[in-house]
């Protein structure tokens, strides 16, 4: 992993100054800038002026800041990505990924269960997991500790986890559980679960991102990164990913889930549409979360499926055996098992005509 840190650098910087030439004093000027940092200039000569491209390790902010105060600079330009690792032209291009029996560009990912396990009836959870066994989908998900924004609604329980790793045990199937902070990574470390979700509250959150990334380093663990409900820029989604990528463990998957400010009627709005961005600047594999995007359960088969035809990788869906009777967000927005069979189905249907 020793050259993920070291990334090599693929891509130009470029210089575009008010004039259409630099004077000689200028030249020289900008040239001892960029000297400071280990840098040199390329004088590219067009026909009616000169674009100046910074060679070396042209990624110092300092740098970039000192060129951008200069009043003859009009503007720098970065056509270099700000995310080498996570660059669908950098070195990590021919990375596959893969999490249980699933391996990417064989088939659509499909990962399911409850929002939320509840401690006090793991028979739903057991059930749930056979089930989705049963139909194909190839990782359990479930909620162990939950973010809540409102402080009083239940939090999670550190007992979901043996429930979540008891489920495994009886289905073979790997489990995705959220994490927020570091003693949760540690657990869930400890529990050997094979996908780590990085949630909405938590996509920025860089000191977790660098700690996950770290941790997991030469482990066979993935790390479902959610979109920031306040995350506008694609780069910045991007950019929070190479922090794992950067930190060691390049297993990364992006799941947009949806952003403010929501539809009205739905739980957000839903993102679908970035995907094709996502897939044209990274090599990552994108599972989209019609669950979280819509919010209402009636929607989520149509969310998932417009997911699919946006070039969609996979999807994250809750599902559980009888959602009225789940926890957390299943009543409002899990889909049965049956449910999920048949969006299944319908997904094998939609692309075949892709
Ligand atoms: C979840 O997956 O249950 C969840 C809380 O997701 P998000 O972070 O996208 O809201
Ligand atoms: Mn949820």
């Amino acid at each position: 992993m020793g050259s993920l840190v070291a990334p090599v650098f693929i891509y130009a910087v470029m210089i575009i100054c008010k004039e259409p030439k630099l004077t000689d004093a200028q030249l020289a000027e900008v040239q001892q800038i960029v000297a400071e940092f280990g840098c040199t200039i390329q004088v590219i000569v067009g026909a009616h002026r000169c674009v100046y491209a910074i060679l070396g390790d042209e990624q110092h902010e300092l740098m970039f800041n000192r060129l951008h105060g200069l009043d003859y600079v009009d503007r720098v330009d970065r056509i270099q990505s700000p995310y080498k690792l996570m660059d669908r032209r950098g070195q990590l291009a021919t990375h596959t990924a893969s999490i249980g029996s699933w391996e990417m560009g064989k088939g659509t990912l499909y990962i399911a269960g409850p929002c939320t396990v509840d401690p006090k009836n793991p028979q739903a959870l057991f059930e749930t997991a056979h089930a989705l066994k049963e139909i194909g989908v190839h990782v359990l998900r479930g909620g162990v500790w939950k973010p809540r924004t409102i402080p009083y609604a239940f939090q999670g329980d550190v007992k979901s986890l043996e429930l979540m790793v008891e489920a495994r045990a009886q289905t073979g199937l790997p489990l995705n559980i959220e994490v927020m902070d570091s003693e949760q990574l540690d657990l869930a470390i400890d529990a050997r679960v094979d996908m780590l979700q990085v949630g909405t509250r938590n996509a920025l959150n860089y000191s977790l991102l660098k700690d996950i990334g770290r941790k997991t380093q030469g482990r066979k663990i993935c790390v479902l990164l959610k979109r920031g409900r306040h995350m506008a820029p694609i780069d910045e989604f991007i950019a929070a990913s190479e922090y794992i990528v950067a930190n060691g463990n390049p297993n990364v998957f992006l799941c947009p889930r949806g952003t403010v400010p929501e539809v009205q009627g739905l739980r957000n709005h839903p993102d679908e549409s970035i995907i094709p961005l996502l897939k044209d600047k990274t090599w990552a594999p994108v599972v989209y979360d019609p669950s979280h995007a819509v919010g209402r359960s009636a929607f989520v088969p149509q969310a998932a499926l417009a997911s699919i035809v946006y070039g969609a990788d996979g999807i994250c869906v809750e599902c559980h055996i009888k959602p009225s009777e789940g926890i957390g967000d299943d009543p409002k927005q899990a889909i049965t098992p049956q449910r999920m069979q048949k969006l299944m189905a319908d997904i094998a249907h939609v692309r075949q005509v892709l």
